[in-house]
């Protein structure tokens, strides 16, 4: 019988007031089953949010160093317990191990940054325009903040959100994605572990149901949302209404652009990793190749031989590049696109199905996918699709390579791969993406910078990084007259 796992709500782990549940199962082997997860609903919510209050009476009058001193506590437990948060990550999302062990890894990496950003927390001190008056900026916390994850970064995305909000004060409700509950239930036993005062965080497991009441609950005006650009607009129309500060990271159509001048087996190396890295679930990944047209078939004759190379399997398994899809929805829509590359007349260069054999046969698994003769504008090359599928586009210069990266709708990342540095300077500037990396694929952030996308991908805001505190904090400036006199800003200087 599978263990059934429960919320965190007021202090305590608690089964869902609906009695409803959702099993949890392996997508390399759906005979796995990890446990029953509580589908929650409204009224889970409610009594998570006024737990959360209480929560927030106390942590936000904590000074902000204790604050980051129980992050840092979360830091050194979670990197105690790499191994087992990496091998509990991938049994349940499918991408391989040393890809969990770098989520937890970045996991760890915010919260030891967050946690010395305890001891900063700039505010400003700036001139007072009248004698005898000080002024002076703080940062202030806000009160709850409800979080809403997608299933591709089980780790390293509730941390992005959870530990800025913690350090600037904050109580917190985390809505993990229903795909990967258990990531998010280890990730709450070591914040208690650590000394976190148990109403400052709550956990509430299910799907969009849980999602959709948290935005709309009253006294939840903070919402941070990593996921779909389709859902994310949804959400976005609530807070907007509802005048709620909101954080949305949505959706990409990452481009790797190759130049005639490029080191072709280190592009090689960029495009394997952007591309199938994650099976292709990474809002990063790289979903389109743009390649210059002289080094446009010598580039794809190596992209698809070693495309089809990859050993798919379970990512827990040594020797295996490439993990499943998520669930059995996800492996349909890749089909789906699959079907639609063809019909709109590109060419399959590799993959277009699933594998045969028995390391596979139990998962949601498809073969590396590489379409060739992509038009510029077609669905294929227009639209997010999520999985392990590269559209390989021709260009005739640079100029050009700009120009088919730009018109998407999506803006998070993009790579150049040249060795012209007045060209890498210029890209740097011209690819409207919130990260550009030259000669280096479209994935790979670091959590000391801002992340983030324009467009369609994100709202303006970004995590990671130093601005993700701004987000979660709210800026209060205070005057102080001790002149003992009336001085009245902007007259009396100036009468
Ligand atoms: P999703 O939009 O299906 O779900 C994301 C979360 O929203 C889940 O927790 C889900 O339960 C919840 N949800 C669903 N309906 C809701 C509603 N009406 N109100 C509130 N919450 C609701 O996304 P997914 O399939 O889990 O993740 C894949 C997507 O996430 C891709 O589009 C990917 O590009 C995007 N993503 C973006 C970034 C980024 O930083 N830009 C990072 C990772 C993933």
């Amino acid at each position: 019988m599978a263990k059934t796992f429960k919320n965190f709500i007021g202090g305590e782990w608690v089964a869902p007031s609906t009695r409803r549940y959702i099993t949890n199962t392996n997508p390399a082997d759906t005979s796995d089953v990890i446990g029953r997860f509580p589908d929650s609903g409204k009224a889970d919510v409610a009594d998570a949010v006024r737990s959360a209050q209480r929560g927030f009476e106390l942590w936000s009058r904590t000074p902000a160093p204790l604050r980051g001193d129980v992050l840092r506590r979360v830091g050194d437990l979670m990197s105690a317990r790499k191994d087992e948060l990496s091998d509990a990550m991938t049994r349940e999302m499918g991408k391989v191990l040393a890809e969990t062990a770098g989520d937890v890894q970045e996991g760890i990496d915010t919260a030891y940054y967050a946690a010395t950003e305890g001891r900063r927390l700039f505010g400003h001190t700036v001139p007072s325009e009248l004698r005898q008056k000080w002024a002076m900026s703080v940062r202030r916390p806000i009160g709850v903040c409800g979080l809403i994850m997608p299933f591709n970064f089980p780790l390293a995305i509730p941390t992005w959100k959870a530990f800025p909000a913690l350090l600037c004060g904050n109580s917190v409700i985390l809505k993990p994605s229903e795909d990967v509950p258990h990531t998010a239930t280890l990730l709450v036993e070591i914040l208690l572990e650590a000394g976190l005062p148990p109403e400052v965080i709550q956990l509430v497991h299910g799907g969009g149901e849980v999602g959709a009441a948290l935005v709309e609950h009253p006294d939840v005006p903070v919402i941070s949302f990593t996921g779909s650009t389709a859902t994310g607009s949804r959400i976005g129309e609530v807070c907007g209404r509802m005048h709620k500060r909101l954080s949305l990271e949505m959706g990409g159509k990452n481009a790797q652009i190759v130049m005639d001048d490029a080191d072709l087996d280190l592009a090689l190396e960029g495009v394997l990793w952007g591309a199938f890295g994650t099976t292709g679930q990474r809002c990063t990944a790289t979903s389109r190749l743009i390649v210059h047209h002289k080094v446009h078939d010598k580039m794809v004759r190596m992209v698809v031989e070693a495309a089809e190379k990859l050993r798919l399997g379970d990512g827990r398994q040594a020797k295996v590049d490439v993990g499943p899809l998520i669930h059995e929805e996800a492996l349909a829509k890749v089909e789906r696109y699959v079907q639609i590359g063809l019909d709109q007349g590109a060419e399959l260069a590799c993959g277009g199905k699933r594998p045969r054999g028995k390391r596979t046969a139990n998962g949601w698994f498809y073969k590396p996918t590489v379409f060739t003769g992509v038009r510029k504008g077609s669905r294929l090359a227009k639209e997010e699709i999520f999985g392990p599928v590269l559209s390989v586009i021709k260009v005739r210069n640079y100029e050009d390579a700009v120009r088919v990266n730009n018109e998407v709708a999506y803006g998070l990342s993009s790579a150049i791969y040249t060795q012209d540095v007045n060209l890498a300077f210029r890209a740097m500037e011209d690819l409207q993406n919130g990260i550009t990396y030259v000669n280096a694929p479209t994935i790979g952030a670091e959590a000391h910078l801002p992340f983030g996308g324009v467009k369609q991908t994100g709202n303006g805001h970004r995590e990671g990084g130093w601005e993700v505190f701004e987000f979660y904090s709210e800026t209060k400036v205070n005057y102080v007259d001790f002149s003992g006199t009336l001085q009245r800003a902007q007259m009396d200087n100036y009468e």
